[in-house]
């Protein structure tokens, strides 16, 4: 009995590890020449000054759809990206992309206004020095001006300690680019990275968002990440607003700005567009 028990438990474990040892490899063989077959598309999710009720930007959220898997959520295939290297041509591919939307949202007649594009970077697409030439030579040949462009990293980035990692964030603010703490509340150290790197902005993770509604810690903490980014000179913005009562509560706390399913979902390019003139009109 106990062995049969035992058996049955033990092949139980290896069907479950071969199904995740297997979806991962198939999601590293069909990444590589994904790019190529332009399997990646980007979606924009609307930013917004919540004091002037304008879009102000938009955050450039990787898609990708393939034949084989479906869609796969990039907090599936971003770390698997990371490990095999994939990411930085993946990396180069966004920010290319964005630029060139930033590009085309300027020759849109009813759109002309300032808007700025953020982009996600990993940590290890900071590990390749080529980095900051290739950020400054694609801003100068789209004839972008570096303020348009905005990265977001979180903590994992900064983790390691390494001066290079240093020398990069300086090069690239030097440069005029706007840096974004994402994610702020759910790493170990942000406090210590606020005081340590160039950061012009920061995002509030979306779970503090949601329970600002619902509790008084998550209202506190909200509240004390507000006053603590305004006194080190950041903007703050709020990630994940859903609904209305949120958004009247980070109003009232002096929050810059927001995003979330509240004012949109990540959109397709041109629905962008389109969401951007309505909004306009
Ligand atoms: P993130 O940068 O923190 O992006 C915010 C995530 O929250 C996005 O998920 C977005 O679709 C989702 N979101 C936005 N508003 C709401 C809301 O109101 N409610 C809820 N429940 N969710 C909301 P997504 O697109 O699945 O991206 C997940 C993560 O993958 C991103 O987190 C980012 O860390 C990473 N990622 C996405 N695109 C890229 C990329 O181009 N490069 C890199 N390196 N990472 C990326
Ligand atoms: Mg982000
Ligand atoms: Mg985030
Ligand atoms: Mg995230």
């Amino acid at each position: 009995q106990a062995k049969a028990l035992g058996r049955n438990t033990y092949s139980f474990f290896t069907k479950q590890m071969n199904t995740v040892i297997q979806r991962r490899l198939t999601i590293e063989e069909q990444m590589r020449g994904a790019l190529q077959r332009n399997e990646f598309i980007l979606y924009y999710q609307p930013q917004f000054d919540v004091k002037k009720n304008e879009i102000i930007g938009a955050e450039a959220l990787l898609r990708w759809l393939n034949p084989v898997l479906g869609s796969v959520a990039p907090d599936e295939f971003i770390p698997i990206a990371e490990k095999t290297g994939v990411i930085i041509s993946i990396g180069e591919f966004v920010i290319k992309e964005s630029l060139s939307l930033l590009k085309r949202w300027k020759n849109v007649e009813q759109l002309n206004r300032n808007f700025s594009i953020a982009v996600n970077l990993s940590p290890s697409q900071f590990k390749d020095l080529s980095l900051f030439n290739f950020i400054k030579t694609s801003l100068s040949n789209a004839n972008i001006e570096p303020q348009s462009l905005e990265l977001e990293i979180t903590e994992g980035v900064l983790m390691s300690g390494e001066s290079s990692i240093t020398d990069t964030l300086n090069d690239i603010t030097n440069l005029g680019v706007i840096l974004s703490m994402d994610d702020f509340g759910t790493g170990y150290s942000s406090l210590s990275y606020l005081r340590k790197y160039p950061f012009n902005v920061l995002k509030i993770d979306r779970g503090f968002i949601n329970g600002i509604t619902k509790n008084n810690e998550d209202y506190s903490l909200v509240e004390a990440t507000i006053a603590m980014s305004h006194g080190l000179g950041l903007k703050v913005v709020a990630e994940g607003v859903e609904t209305k009562e949120q958004l009247t509560i980070l109003k009232e706390l002096g929050c810059d700005l927001a995003q979330g399913y509240y004012f949109s979902k990540p959109i397709p390019e041109q629905d962008l567009i389109d969401f951007s003139i309505r909004f306009y009109s």
